[in-house]
């Protein structure tokens, strides 16, 4: 790892210049113990600076931690975050808002999976936000990555929470890998599974699900088995979000596409098709969400272990280049990335190097 005193000062409005550079920055500082300024912070954003989910993120590490902290407060375009020693324990982090709690965890996430002992969460906040993980992403997708890189992550959902309402609940097990993470590749998709759509629709008329099940139906030709309707209660509502699942051999992957008022519902089946699509028509393991999120994660495991991983992706975004930065300027460790062309689906390969290599 790089030295523990050295700041690290970033520019917010770097590459895609979203909020993935916060949590990024936050996260490595205190899985390095290097302090962090940042300034002009989502300043690419209609509504810059830090907003509650933001805010909320840099109060969870704060606390995990014991941070000294300038800064935190709404609409902030500047952040220094000076970590203390990262604590296992038992936390509890509401956003207060709809926004995505998914988001909270994944920023204290790589400190607690490094400590000392096992943490539990309590999160709350949206469970099921466009442009953040849903809550059946991280249970199905990612959780079981960290788990191959030796580390416990166990996600129970106790309430949906939708925006506007927001009120969602989740509970989080962590597990430190004993004996630090673990590099891994994970270049192909391996046998297909298990592949079928679920519907999450609370406090609207049945109608809705029952209409972008069918509509996904005539676009997949799924039979009834693969096409389910999940429980929900009304007071989660109102929300819709409809969700398919590829499992394969070697990781699962979850699409989802969310009603809105206006929205009608074949629309919604057709934008959860058309990510299914893309999916298919390339030969990358990890959906371009995955590739971004396995990143942090992988390259922890890379700089403690000295030993490289790699995976291949059916996109490289712009938001997955920004955080792959951002992680080299706190880890001693190197993002290589080549497209690979190929019959079966073009690829990205992203190879993740110990510094030395
Ligand atoms: P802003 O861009 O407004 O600052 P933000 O802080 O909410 O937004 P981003 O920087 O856009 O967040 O990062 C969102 C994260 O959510 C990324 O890691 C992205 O991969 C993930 N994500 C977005 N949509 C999905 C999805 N459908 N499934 C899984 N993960 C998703």
């Amino acid at each position: 790892m790089n030295n523990k005193n050295n700041l690290i000062e970033l520019d917010g409005s770097h590459g895609e210049g979203g909020g993935q550079i916060l949590r990024t920055a936050l996260a490595l500082s205190m899985c390095t113990g290097m302090p962090l300024r940042i300034e002009r912070i989502r300043a690419r954003r209609p509504k810059p600076g830090l907003m509650r989910q933001h805010l909320t993120c840099v109060l969870a590490a704060q606390e995990v931690c014991g941070a000294t902290v300038v800064g935190a407060e709404l609409g902030s375009q500047a952040l220094e975050f000076r970590p203390g020693r990262v604590h296992a324990g038992d936390y509890r982090f509401a956003v207060g808002t709809a926004g995505s709690c998914t988001l909270v965890l994944q920023t204290v996430l790589p400190p607690l999976m490094l400590a000392d002992a096992p943490s539990r969460l309590h999160l709350s906040g949206g469970t099921h936000n466009p442009m953040a993980p849903p809550f059946h992403f991280l249970q199905r997708s990612f959780a079981p990555l960290i788990r191959r890189a030796g580390a416990g992550l166990d996600l129970t959902l106790r309430r949906h929470g939708f925006f506007p309402a927001g009120g969602g609940e989740i509970e989080a097990l962590i597990t430190p890998a004993e004996g630090g993470l673990r590099p891994f590749d994970l270049l192909e998709r391996g046998a297909p599974l298990d592949a079928f759509a679920e519907v999450i629709a609370p406090a609207l008329p049945r109608g809705v699900a029952e209409r972008e099940l069918e509509a996904l139906a005539r676009l997949t030709g799924w039979d009834a088995s693969q096409l389910r309707t999940l429980p929900a209660r009304q007071n989660e509502g109102p929300g819709n979000a409809l969700m398919i699942t590829l499992a394969h051999e070697h990781l699962t992957e979850v699409f989802v596409a969310f009603g809105e008022r206006g929205l009608a519902a074949e629309d919604v089946a057709r934008m959860a098709f058309a990510e299914l699509r893309s999916y298919q028509s390339s030969a990358g393991a990890a959906g371009e969400h995955l590739a971004d999120q396995l990143a942090l994660p992988l390259a922890l495991a890379v700089a403690g272990s000295g030993r490289p991983a790699a995976f291949t992706c059916t996109e490289l975004t712009e938001h997955s280049r920004t955080n792959f930065s951002v992680i080299e300027r706190f880890l001693d460790v190197r993002f290589d990335s080549r497209l690979e062309v190929s019959r079966a689906g073009n690829a990205w390969r992203v190879d993740v190097l110990p510094g030395s290599a």
